[in-house]
């Protein structure tokens, strides 16, 4: 059994995951299917695992609706190889990409981009320190993509739709995917590390088009191109197969609890009711523009720095655990993922509402 005494966990990743899937991979690690062995020593193989990665790709493909364009695939390396794989499947020998830069994360986007080829900032919000979401810019139709960071983890903005664009998008959906309904049609990649809205850390994954593959002239090493993966149904190598099996545990819980349409609305409303109370408390302030809040990452702190320890000490009686802000950026951050509840978001507002009085 998980301990009844489980935190309100508002860590940014890896993250809260519904108990229940916790229960089940706990018992497919001591039993998997009562076959008498773990579901760490199957081989990947073996019927019963490649069903397990059949089921995963199924489940990502009518959660999200992904079109008969796109393959999906579960792969390694963590959006972190995401950056390096993304344009050197899209970007031609004497292309170029081009990104949008809106913090941390994009950031290390460009600079794996530059390290491919040429890698050409087309918006940033570096000037006003990545507090908002660059829009009305010209993207250059000679581009061979636009990069966007749908969800920016560490500063707390998010594309509220992408950018209009003529050219390719691919996006790092890490910390928002399978958090609300996507036009998958809209992008030629999609990549996303699975620690947030998806599973374990170890699975990292792709939803690509199939038919923007092969164009770039470069030869490729086996394991970082999309093509070999797809050619291979997604098991070139051995996957990271207790990520993938976790990821579709919580999968199958997603459509269970309605899909991301229903995501969409419980994530609304604990985010709506965490800023609605860091507006009204005067102790507190937002630290990026209101329009561009994220949904899943809220990014605060307080006015008066001296009042941190006492917060710490109602946070922790509260049972909080995580909100403290990336330490590149200080404050707090509560990451609000598909399995906390609104109880939890109403325990932190207790915690924000009990330090004003
Ligand atoms: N992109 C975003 C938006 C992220 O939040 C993160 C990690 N938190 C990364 C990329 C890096 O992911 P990984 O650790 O899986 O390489």
């Amino acid at each position: 059994m998980i301990a009844m005494t489980h935190k309100h966990n508002f860590s940014a990743g890896p993250c809260i995951l519904p108990q229940s899937v916790f229960e089940k991979a706990a018992e497919a690690v001591r039993d998997f299917k009562g076959k008498g062995l773990s579901i760490l020593e199957i081989s990947h193989r073996s019927t019963d695992f490649v069903e397990v990665m059949e089921n995963a790709r199924s489940l990502v493909r009518r959660l999200l609706d992904v079109p008969a364009s796109h393959e999906v695939l579960f792969l390694q390396g963590g959006a972190s190889l995401g950056f390096h794989i993304a344009a050197l499947n899209f970007m031609k020998i004497n292309g170029k990409g081009g990104y949008v830069h809106t913090g941390t994360w994009a950031g290390k986007a460009i600079e794996e981009g530059r390290k491919v080829g040429e890698a050409v900032v087309v918006a940033s919000s570096e000037d006003d320190d990545f507090r908002y979401i660059p829009t009305d810019f010209e993207v250059p139709d000679d581009l061979d993509y636009l990069h966007i960071t749908t969800n920016n983890t560490i500063r707390g903005t998010q594309f509220k739709s992408p950018p209009r664009t003529s050219v390719p998008l691919i996006a790092d959906m890490s910390s928002d995917i399978f958090s609300k309904p996507v036009d998958v049609s809209k992008y030629d990649l999609i990549y996303a590390g699975a620690q947030k809205n998806l599973g374990p850390a170890g699975a990292t994954l792709y939803i690509v088009r199939k038919d923007a593959l092969g164009g770039t002239g470069r030869d490729l090493p086996s394991m970082l191109d999309l093509r070999k993966h797809i050619e291979k149904d997604s098991m070139y190598n051995t996957p990271p197969v207790f990520s993938v099996y976790v990821s579709m545990l919580n999968l199958e819980w997603l459509e269970a609890q309605g899909g991301v349409e229903e995501m969409e609305k419980r994530n609304r409303a604990k985010a709506d009711l965490l800023y609605s109370e860091l507006d009204a408390n005067d102790l507190f302030e937002g630290t990026v523009v209101v329009e561009d809040r994220s949904v899943m990452n809220a990014t605060f702190r307080l006015k008066d720095e001296s009042l941190a320890q006492r917060f710490g000490r109602l946070a922790e009686e509260a049972g909080i655990s995580g909100i403290k802000g990336h330490r590149s950026v200080g404050g707090y951050r509560a990451s609000m993922y598909n399995a906390l509840s609104l109880e939890s978001v109403e325990v932190l507002v207790g915690a924000m509402k009990a330090l004003r009085e």
